[in-house]
């Protein structure tokens, strides 16, 4: 038999690539640490696109999922249920103060249904967002992604024209928040909801944004009956130094999507939630996978959720900050920025990265970093050590030289 790269070569698709680009063999997982098949360790500073917060091969996690597994791994959740989506639910309303959860198989998936939600609800069928934004790779959810920065332009012809305000700045401007206010007044009768990633901008950047813009959403949308619904897929469950993107601004949406670090990185699950009016608006809800409520996904969100409240991840996210900030600022000489929110820490580069170089620099350091555009970014596991973030920010800095 061929070996595994050779195979992968030539037969699998990765994620926005062309077929046989180069990849890296991972044969374990364990913490922060990923093996290659050729024995290298990498500290992993990406928590698998914000997911293993963590950490790998966590032994409540494998319980949960092993003892799940001894009842059922799945069964259908059309006029059937079970305990383990039931208490996920209930404690997700507890988290977010949305009483509604309607259980997805990944965040575009939520993003749909929230989209959904807010068209049955209202009626109406245009959104508004703000430049810079990312919230998958659907259809309706590219259709609110930002129109122009690469991810999608292929589809542009296929995807609904919707309402976009100009890229939210970092610090509090208010000339953005007239901006906000015109756009939203001048397509006030025709949106269904508002849409926007809370503080911080991830695919679509790794911007981050002022709160003030969030709560000035929520006060027009509130005011004038359209739907806000708060994209938290990344941003949920501590990233941002709160416990979600919302908690900055002190709003509550109407429709919150979660997905990412709710299975802990485990297991693909998601999450739309929206307030008991809505839910009540609507009636008959029209999506339904195949595997919704996947019990496994749902047993292990909910273990990935215990261990959420027991560890002190305010402190663990606050270390992490400090300590990119520190590691991060000499980089600030080979680059256009260097900016840190929670556990996030982005160089943003005047120019396109070279994405093999920057990935060599950082393995030859023992580091695992995915860049993307002009960016270097890291959102570790909160189990990282300062060592382990030592290692992570030289790495991400010697490669922005
Ligand atoms: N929304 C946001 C804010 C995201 O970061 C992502 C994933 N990068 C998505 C939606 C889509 O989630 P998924 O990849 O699970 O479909």
């Amino acid at each position: 038999m061929d070996d595994i790269l050779t195979l992968d070569g030539r037969h699998v698709w990765h994620p926005y690539a062309a077929v046989g680009a180069p990849v890296h063999q991972v044969v374990r997982a364990e913490g922060v640490r990923l093996t290659l098949a050729d024995g290298r360790e990498l500290i992993d500073g990406m928590s698998s696109w914000w997911a293993a917060i963590h950490g790998y091969n966590h032994p409540r996690l494998n319980q949960a999922v092993h003892d799940q597994l001894r009842d059922m791994a799945h069964v259908m959740f059309g006029g059937l249920t079970h305990e383990p989506a039931v208490r996920l639910a209930r404690r997700l309303a507890a988290m977010t103060g949305l009483d509604r959860v309607f259980l997805a198989d990944s965040g575009s998936v939520s993003v749909e249904v929230a989209i959904k939600m807010a068209m049955q609800y209202t009626g109406r069928s245009r959104l508004m967002t703000v430049r810079g934004g990312y919230h998958g790779d659907t259809f309706g959810a590219m259709a609110v992604c930002d129109p122009v920065n690469g991810m999608h332009h292929l589809f542009n012809g296929a995807l609904p024209g919707h309402v976009f305000a100009g890229l939210p700045p970092r610090d509090l401007d208010e000339a953005y928040l007239r901006e906000l206010e015109d756009t939203f007044l001048r397509h006030r009768d025709e949106l269904a909801a508002v849409i926007v990633e809370p503080v911080v901008q991830g695919a679509g950047g790794m911007r981050f944004y002022h709160p003030a813009y969030l709560r000035w959403l929520r006060e027009l949308t509130e005011e004038h009956g359209v739907l806000l619904i708060a994209d938290e897929i990344a941003t949920g469950f501590g990233r941002t130094g709160e416990l979600f993107g919302c908690d900055h601004a002190g709003i509550r949406p109407d429709i919150m999507c979660v997905g990412k670090a709710l299975t802990g990185g485990y297991l693909t699950l998601a999450a739309t939630l929206c307030a008991d009016r809505v839910a009540e608006g609507i009636g008959v809800l029209m999506h339904g996978p195949t595997y919704m409520g996947n019990p496994l996904a749902a047993a292990v969100a909910n273990a990935s959720l215990d261990l959420l409240e027991e560890r002190p991840w305010r402190e663990e996210v606050a270390r992490i900050e400090a300590a990119l900030r520190e590691g991060l600022a000499p980089a600030v000489r080979h680059a256009k920025d260097v900016r840190v929110l929670g556990a996030i820490g982005v160089i943003e580069k005047h120019e396109p990265v070279d994405v093999p170089r920057v990935q060599k620099t950082a393995m030859d350091l023992g580091v695992w970093l995915r860049p993307f555009g002009r960016l270097i970014y890291t959102m570790p596991p909160y189990a990282v050590t300062g060592a382990e973030l030592e290692r992570i920010t030289e790495a991400m800095a010697r490669a922005a030289e």
